[in-house]
């Protein structure tokens, strides 16, 4: 029997970065209410006409640019038909032909360590549609279009994606650059970033594509991953029994982990596009592009190299590259020089953390990056201990303070000082005659009884390295009691 292959392309839906929906000026987020954020643009009222947003066409081109594809400098908006009750205008505004954007990819790098360049088909804009809620209690179905109107771009690969594990790592990086571009917030469980899943079987090396099926809205990752193995797993049996795959548009069940066909009424589409008569088409001028060329980041791959470069692992950099705000404080604090590898510890355990906690932005935070710089290059010289460290954070986060004042004013700065650590080496060694005297006898181990005993004393302030030489030098060499 023939030997089959999965072929996957994806249809990748994310929200734009903008303040007001992509026809009217609607606020994109920050409601409470069901319906709040709604006008007579928004929800299709006769007579009522749209209004491109200019952020939205500048965002949708600048993904383009960053993932190496063309901007359209014309291109159209069309009305793509069919009925919903959450499509208050009876159509969605989508871009069929031409896109904003065409072309582009992304390379991976596959388990086996080659690489592999994933092609885009295309990048257009388009419209979200609202939400049927249903109410269990009174056995009816509610419509909030606070999220009509809110702009997507739809980004869609060719079908060159071989398994569940490619397609997942592909999502990632894509998720991971939007962001970085600050073209999406990306917030997945917001549904700012979800895809649709193509998958067919073909025979190995057959240039020939399978019927595929499509599963749709799928908000995370693992669901993706799971779905897709589900399907191949799926048609591979129906294949084996001789039974066709039929093309179908599938809803994943996440929690029995199954595919299962959409009620084939919604999936027998003719949406009729035709271009939107209320709305001119859309330019993009070559300044502009030039501009947006011009504003984009280095590419991940050189912000990888450079942070290896640095000492950091590859997860430390991970973590900094999925939040826009962390890597630009990094940025920020590296310009003092700092070791920069006790900086991404500090971040990632401390700062981060905080401001998680307290729900800002990495710039909003009192602690300025110099700061942060500053009290980990203390650590780095030896002036200051982790537990310290750990210790002033909580203050530091909450006032700003310098950390060398701080450390100053509390006492917590290592204690160097030979003469206060000759002192309390001779406090200790009179303090505990017995193990001074199976350390003269030659237990050279019972120094580091004492160094714990000092370090004590110092209530955790003492330079560890410099507190056994003082000890050492009151103890005398082991084994010469
Ligand atoms: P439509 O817009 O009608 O859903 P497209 O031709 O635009 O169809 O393709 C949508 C997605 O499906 C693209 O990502 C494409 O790569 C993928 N695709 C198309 N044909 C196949 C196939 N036979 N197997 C797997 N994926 C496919
Ligand atoms: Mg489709
Ligand atoms: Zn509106």
């Amino acid at each position: 029997m023939t030997n089959m292959e999965p072929v996957i392309g994806l249809e990748i839906h994310a929200q734009l970065n903008t303040r007001t929906k992509l026809f009217c000026s609607c606020p994109t987020g920050g409601q409470t209410e069901p319906n709040e954020n709604i006008c007579e643009i928004c929800t299709g009222q006769p007579g009522a006409l749209p209004r491109l947003n200019e952020k939205a066409v500048e965002l949708a081109a600048k993904a383009t640019l960053a993932l190496g594809g063309r901007v359209n400098g014309f291109s159209l908006f069309s009305r793509k038909n069919y009925f919903y009750p959450d499509l208050p205008n009876g159509f969605q505004t989508s871009q069929l032909d031409p896109p904003v954007g065409q072309g582009g990819g992304m390379t991976l790098t596959l388990a086996d360590g080659s690489e592999k360049f994933v092609r885009l088909n295309r990048i257009h804009m388009e419209d979200d549609a609202g939400k049927c809620v249903h109410d269990e209690k009174r056995d009816r179905t509610l419509v909030d279009l606070n999220r009509a109107g809110v702009p997507l771009i739809e980004i869609v690969t060719e079908p060159d994606l071989s398994s569940s594990q490619e397609a997942v790592d592909f999502l990632k990086k894509l998720h991971n650059a939007l962001v970085r571009l600050e073209v999406t917030k990306g917030r997945l469980e917001e549904g700012e970033f979800r895809c649709d899943v193509n998958i067919s079987l073909k025979p190995v090396g057959s240039p020939t594509l399978g019927v595929r099926t499509e599963i749709k809205n799928l908000n995370s990752f693992r669901f993706v991953g799971q779905a897709i193995d589900f399907e191949i797993r799926r048609q591979t049996a129906l294949y084996v029994a001789g039974a066709p795959v039929e093309q179908q548009t599938l809803h994943f069940d996440h929690v029995k982990a199954e595919t299962w066909p959409l009620r084939s009424k919604e999936e027998a589409h003719d949406y009729r596009y035709f271009p939107q008569p209320d709305l001119p088409p859309v330019r993009v001028s070559p300044a502009l592009i030039e501009r947006l060329e011009k504003s984009l980041p280095p590419s991940l791959e050189s912000v990888m190299a450079r942070y290896r470069g640095l000492g950091l692992k590859d997860e430390a950099i991970n973590n900094l590259l999925s939040w826009p705000g962390a890597l630009s404080y990094f940025e920020e604090a590296l310009k003092a020089r700092p070791e920069a590898k006790r900086l991404s510890t500090l971040m990632a355990e401390l700062f981060l953390p905080a401001c998680r906690q307290s729900a800002i932005e990495p710039g909003e935070a009192r602690l300025k990056p110099a700061q942060l710089a500053k009290l980990a290059q203390m650590m780095a010289e030896g002036k200051l201990g982790k537990r310290a460290a750990y210790e002033i954070f909580g203050d530091l986060f909450e006032t700003g303070a310098d950390p060398e004042a701080l450390v100053q004013s509390k006492g917590l700065a290592l204690v160097s000082d030979g003469e206060a650590l000759a002192d309390w080496a001779k406090e200790i060694v009179a303090a505990h005659p017995d193990e001074a005297q199976k350390y003269r006898a030659g237990q050279g181990k019972i120094l580091s009884f004492f160094v714990g005993r000092l370090m004590r004393r110092s209530k955790g302030a003492a330079d560890p390295q410099k507190a056994a030489q003082a000890l050492l030098d009151v103890l005398g060499p082991a084994g010469q009691g």
